[in-house]
């Protein structure tokens, strides 16, 4: 067997640091300690999903400069579970210990124009864009984009959040005052067929594993089932991963990143958004392959070698919302649901609560 060079990577009973107290921490957090790892948690809340599960905990809002020092001071390496962190944090993290993924990718990610920039800088095709900073700009969009389109803030929306969908000129006005202002962008609506995303883990050696591409459905734009693999033709599923694959080299990302991105009729594929980070619709690997998008996560800021991301099972992975986590003792009791709730006291519309996984024999389809 040979054994891969591991000496310059971080050894078990190390500390990985991560930005972030939500579930995604919690996930990263469980996989760390699988692999003999502590986890040092920055979050706003004592009682937040990954405080729950982590070894050390620093609660601290992010302009305290002070506790974002003794932080970094304390990890051996950091990383994040949000995109929304603001970039001179990860530079300062970076001036004490390795921050991976760094503010570069976090610049791109961050913000929706840019990020549809680079995404057609790679050659790599998008839904037709303009950047929106005042009304008249968002009139001269619809004037070019020709008809329906969806106007997004550039920074911090998520789960379809400051969003607003305008079909005639007529909507602009309204739409723009419920955009409060913000710089924004306005895309061409997508005729989609449906809605795939590909996770790309890359290592700091470079090396990339990707997962299947998966299909992703979602209600209300939430994200509400996940179904691994997507069912498209061989050709479209290479050509999904060859994207994800590109867009993570070109980001230099140590970590994972999220590409989702709409098929078409046609079967060309439109990036919509990345996302550097473990996401929602990689969930699915916790239980349906050998190394999940959280150990990847784990391996790859801690200098490992990336895992075996091919899947042993087939999944269908559903989002427990609100109060479909109160169905818990139903979930518990039926024989093939992976259960996975995420410790938040409080229920709240529209809040993801936990997920289910279902798996199935394993199908050809993308097999390998
Ligand atoms: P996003 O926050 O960009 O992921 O958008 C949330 C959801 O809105 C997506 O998952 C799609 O279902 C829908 N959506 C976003 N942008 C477009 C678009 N340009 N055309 C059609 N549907 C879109």
């Amino acid at each position: 067997m040979v054994v891969p060079a591991v000496s310059s990577a971080l050894r078990p009973g190390g500390t990985i640091g991560v930005l972030g107290g939500g579930q995604l921490g919690r996930m990263i957090a469980i996989s760390a300690a699988q692999l003999g790892y502590r986890t040092h948690i920055f979050c706003q809340h004592e009682d937040d999903p990954a405080a729950q599960v982590a070894g050390i905990v620093t609660i601290a809002p992010y302009d305290d400069k002070g506790a974002i020092d003794r932080f970094a001071q304390n990890c051996d390496v950091v990383t994040l579970e949000f995109e929304n962190i603001p970039t001179w944090v990860v530079n300062q993290i970076a001036q004490i210990r390795p921050m991976r993924p760094g503010s570069r990718v976090l610049e791109v990610a961050q913000d929706r124009v840019r990020e549809k920039d680079f995404i057609n800088w790679l050659d790599i095709e998008t839904a037709a864009y303009r950047s929106v900073d005042s009304k008249a700009e968002l009139h001269a969009a619809h004037l070019a984009l020709g008809g329906r389109m969806v106007v997004k803030t550039r920074r911090l929306g998520y789960d379809g959040k400051g969003q607003k969908w305008i079909e005639h000129s007529g909507e602009i006005s309204e739409a723009w005052k419920q955009l409060a202002g913000a710089p924004s962008i306005a895309e061409a609506a997508v005729d989609f067929t449906a809605e795939i995303s590909v996770i790309a883990a890359r290592g700091i050696d470079g090396a990339v594993a990707a997962y299947v591409p998966v299909e992703n459905r979602h209600i209300d734009g939430i994200l509400d089932r996940t179904i691994a693999p997507a069912l498209i033709d061989d050709t479209l599923a290479d050509k999904a991963v060859a994207i994800a694959e590109k867009i993570v080299t070109a980001l230099d990302l140590v970590g994972v990143l999220a590409v989702e991105m709409f098929v078409t009729e046609g079967g060309r594929l439109l990036v919509n958004e990345i996302a550097p980070r473990p996401h929602n619709s990689g969930h699915w690997t916790i239980d349906a392959c050998a190394v999940s998008q959280f150990e990847q996560v784990v391996r790859a800021v801690a200098g490992l070698p990336l895992g075996n991301p091919a899947r042993h099972s087939d999944a269908d992975m559903r989002n427990l919302i609100g109060g479909d986590a109160d169905k818990w003792a139903e979930f518990v009791s039926e024989p093939g649901a992976c259960l996975h709730l995420y410790g938040k006291n409080e229920t709240r519309p529209g809040r993801k609560m936990g997920h289910v996984t279902y798996l199935k024999r394993v199908s050809e389809r993308g097999r390998g």
